[in-house]
C-alpha cells in the first residue's frame, strides 16, 4: 500500500550509525585497555579521557544532524541526496521540544552522556575485579607448585574456582585431564609441574586477550546501545513527521493503518494497535484524526500505512462504548499467555478485575497527529540541495 518503505530506509540509517560508531569503538577500547591494564591508570579518568579524545558524543550528535532529516524526507516520500541541512531545520531537529518529557534531542543526548559513561565505568570496574581475581588464583597456584606441594587441597580449590569462569573452561578441563592422567599412569611430579606452569601461562594470556576483547563489548553494550535506542526512536519520530506532513492534507488518503515490522516478534501494545478494530474499519485501521502516538515506546519500529479512499467501505464508528467493546473483544480473543504479555503483569490483574483495557503499559490513547515540520521546511531543504 505504501510507497514509503520505512522499515528498509530506517535500517539504512541505523546501519549508518553503526558504521560511524565502529571505528570510534575500536579506538576507544584499545586506548582503555592500554591505559587501565598496561599502564594501571585510574578507571574513571581513563574512561572520561577516552570519550573526549575520540569525540564519542560528537560522533553521535553528528549522526543526528546529518541523517535525521533524511528520515523526515523518507516519511514525506522524497528520496533526495542531501549535502546541506538549512540552519533553521537543523535547529528544529536538535533544539525544539516535541515530546511530553520536555526534552529536546540535544538535551536528551546531553542527559544520556554522563549515565553512559557511568555504566561503562562500572562494567569495567567489574571486569578489573574479575581479572584480578583470576590473577590472584593463578599466583596462588604458582606459589604452591613452586614449593612442590603436590597434590594439595588448596591447589584443587583454586582450580575449582577458576572453573567457575566460563571463559576459562577449556583450559581448566585440559589441566584436569592431565591431573587425572598423572594419577592413572604415575606420571612424574616434574612433568605434572610443567603442565601446571603451562596452564597458568595459558590462563593469564587468555585473560589478557579476553579483557582486551571485552572492552569493545562493554562500549557496544553500554554506550552504543543507548545511541542506537535514541536513534531508533528519533528516526521513527522524524519519519512519522514527514509522513503526517505529506498525508494529513492528502484527500486520497482516508485512513491510517498501524503496521508492525515483519520481524517484530514481541507481543506488546503495538500488537494491540495493529490488531484491534477500534473503529470498525478493520484491524489496526484508524481515522486520520485519532491515531495512537508513534513510536509507541523507545525502540518501537512500527510504521504507518496509508489506506486510500475506497479501500475500506465502512465508515468509522466514533463512540466510546464501541471502542471499549472492540478492545475487549480483541484482548479476550488472545490466549492467556499473550494477553499477559500485552497487558503486563499489573495491567493484566487490573483488566481481569475491572475490565480496564487502557491499563496496558505504554498505552497513550489516541491523538490527532501533527507534524513538527511544515511544507516550507521541505522546500527549504530541497532548494538548499539542488539535485
Ligand atoms: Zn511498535
Amino acid at each position: 500500500m505504501s510507497k514509503r518503505n520505512d522499515a528498509k530506509k530506517s535500517r539504512e540509517l541505523m546501519r549508518f550509525l553503526n558504521r560511524s560508531l565502529a571505528p570510534v569503538t575500536t579506538e576507544m577500547s584499545r586506548y582503555i585497555y592500554k591505559e587501565i591494564w598496561v599502564k594501571k591508570k585510574p578507571i574513571s579518568k581513563v574512561v572520561d579521557s577516552a570519550f573526549t579524545i575520540y569525540a564519542y558524543d560528537k560522533t553521535v550528535s553528528k549522526f543526528f544532524e546529518d541523517k535525521l532529516i533524511l528520515a523526515v524526507l523518507f516519511g514525506y516520500g522524497e528520496d533526495i541526496k542531501i549535502k546541506v541541512v538549512p540552519e533553521a531545520t537543523l535547529d528544529k531537529v536538535m533544539n525544539r521540544v516535541w515530546t511530553d518529557d520536555g526534552l529536546s534531542l540535544s538535551k536528551r543526548l546531553k542527559r544520556a552522556a554522563p549515565k553512559v559513561r557511568a555504566s561503562v565505568k562500572s562494567a569495567i570496574r567489574k571486569q578489573v575485579k574479575e581479572s584480578s581475581d583470576i590473577r590472584k588464583l593463578t599466583e596462588t597456584i604458582g606459589d604452591i607448585i613452586k614449593k612442590g606441594d603436590l597434590p594439595s587441597d588448596k591447589l584443587n580449590q583454586s582450580i575449582v574456582r577458576l572453573s567457575r569462569n566460563p571463559a576459562l573452561k577449556s583450559d581448566v578441563n585440559k589441566i584436569k585431564r592431565q591431573i587425572a592422567l598423572a594419577d592413572a599412569k604415575n606420571v612424574t611430579k616434574s612433568s605434572l609441574i610443567t603442565s601446571y606452569k603451562q596452564f597458568i601461562t595459558a590462563i593469564e594470556a587468555g585473560n589478557d586477550k579476553q579483557v582486551a576483547k571485552l572492552m569493545r563489548v562493554i562500549i557496544d553494550d553500554k554506550a552504543n546501545s543507548v545511541a542506537r535506542r535514541i536513534a531508533r526512536t528519533e528516526i521513527s519520530r522524524a519519519w512519522t513527521d514527514g509522513f503526517f506532513l505529506a498525508s494529513q492534507e492528502d484527500e486520497d488518503i482516508e485512513y491510517y493503518k498501524w503496521q508492525k515490522v515483519s520481524n517484530h516478534i514481541d507481543t506488546d501494545v503495538c500488537t494491540f494497535h495493529s490488531k484491534a478494530n477500534l473503529f470498525g474499519l478493520g484491524p489496526g485501521i484508524y481515522p486520520k484524526t485519532a491515531f495512537p502516538p508513534l513510536p509507541a515506546f523507545p525502540n518501537c519500529r512500527c510504521y504507518i500505512e496509508e489506506v486510500l479512499r475506497g479501500d475500506v467501505k465502512n465508515k468509522p464508528v466514533k463512540n466510546k462504548s464501541f471502542r471499549d467493546k472492540e478492545a475487549r473483544k480483541y484482548l479476550d480473543s488472545l490466549p492467556e499467555g499473550e494477553l499477559k504479555e500485552v497487558m503486563g503483569r499489573r495491567g493484566f490483574q487490573e483488566y481481569k478485575r475491572t475490565g480496564n483495557w487502557r491499563a496496558m503499559p505504554q498505552y497513550k490513547g489516541l491523538e490527532n497527529p501533527k507534524s513538527r515540520f511544515a511544507k516550507a521546511d521541505i522546500e527549504r531543504i530541497k532548494s538548499a540541495n539542488p539535485q
